[in-house]
């Protein structure tokens, strides 16, 4: 039985393909749009439209971008000698947030995952290596998360960098603030450990 007209229905069908949304979610989300000024609707439909058409990877580092250039990739403040590795383009944001690291990014868009058919050619891992080959990058830092794909990519990109000369470092991973050593699974207790430095 159908409930809601097809119009209602096709809104709520499309709220619910986004990512942690449910179905009574999808509804509660469809109606508030119903309730929405003329105006307001368009606002929303417009942007939707806009970050697909005006939005692209960045040439050099594959973030996200409505210029050929990202800004960072444009900065000529930014150290040019290492390049940060991540996973996502809202990866690039969380770093930036911390204010520290000024050097480049680099956005691979995924992790090697086998059981999801996704192997090194579907991401932007041959764009990386022909980024060190003017030999003015001297450190790749891999930001992956720690996941066991996260992991087995620094892993896999890190054979391949290191014979051309490049040093190739890994994030530092270890307890939260405010976290209580005994309810650090062993792999984040390990890698605190590995991770740290003289005080
Ligand atoms: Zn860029």
């Amino acid at each position: 039985m159908q409930y809601y007209v097809p119009p209602v229905a096709k809104l709520i069908e499309q709220f619910e393909k986004l990512p942690g949304v449910g179905h009574k979610t999808a509804q509660r989300l469809a109606f508030h749009v119903i309730g929405l000024p003329r105006q307001s609707a368009l606002d929303f439909a417009a942007a939707i439209v806009e970050v697909k058409d005006g939005i692209h990877y960045c040439a050099v580092c594959q973030n996200i971008t409505d210029t050929e250039l990202c800004s960072i990739c444009a900065n000529d403040a930014r150290d040019r000698s290492v390049i940060c590795v991540v996973e996502e383009p809202r990866d690039v944001v969380s770093i930036e947030k911390t204010k520290e690291y000024h050097g480049l990014y680099h956005v691979l868009h995924g992790v090697i995952s086998p059981m999801d058919g996704i192997g090194p050619d579907e991401l932007k891992i041959r764009e990386l290596i022909s980024r060190l080959g003017d030999g003015s990058v001297q450190e790749l830092i891999m930001a992956t998360n720690p996941t066991i794909e996260g992991e087995a990519t620094a892993m896999y990109i890190s054979r391949l960098c290191k014979p051309l000369g490049v040093k190739v470092s890994r994030l530092a991973y270890g307890i939260p603030v405010g976290g209580d050593l005994e309810y650090a699974d062993e792999v984040t207790l390990l890698r605190a450990i590995e991770g740290r430095r003289e005080m």
